[in-house]
């Protein structure tokens, strides 16, 4: 059901330390199910689009340039809850606020830097698992 899905991306950052299996076994224990996922490297234009929500902010340029610089895992997963249990499981955006144990505390190094996206409605998850999955790539 398109209500208990959502996405992500293991960011450029976490790939370059190497951190894809380390972080995909962390999702996988905490019950998510891998419904599509590929190694892909997104252009300006993609980044541009995909936070274009954030384009007034004075970061959006860094942030453009950062998630444009390498590959990034692109997932959709599926739970009960996802988007909510997701959220919790990756911490704040701020790894220094992150609690112990989530995906950014262990593996993030700064609030632009932060190893992982998550959706934050049911609504996005579906609009950014369509931004990089055709339907028959999720399973
Ligand atoms: N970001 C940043 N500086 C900030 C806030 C956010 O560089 O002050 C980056 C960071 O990579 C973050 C992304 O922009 O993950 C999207 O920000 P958002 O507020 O949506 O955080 P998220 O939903 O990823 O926790
Ligand atoms: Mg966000």
């Amino acid at each position: 059901m398109v209500t208990n899905r959502t996405f992500t991306m293991l960011k450029p950052d976490a790939v370059e330390k190497g951190h894809i299996g380390a972080i995909l076994e962390k999702i996988s224990v905490s019950g998510f199910r891998i419904v599509a996922m590929k190694l892909t490297q997104m252009t300006k234009n993609d980044a541009e689009a995909f936070y274009a929500v954030h384009k007034e902010r004075p970061f959006f340029g860094e942030l453009v340039e950062y998630m444009t610089r390498g590959p990034i895992v692109a997932a959709v997963l599926e739970k009960e809850n996802a988007v909510e249990d997701f959220r919790t499981l990756i911490g704040a955006t701020n790894p220094a606020d992150a609690a112990e144990g989530t995906i950014r505390k262990l593996f993030a190094n700064s609030i632009s830097e932060n190893a992982v996206h998550g959706s934050d409605s049911n609504d996005n998850a579906a609009i950014e698992g369509a931004f990089h999955f055709s339907g028959r790539e999720m399973f």
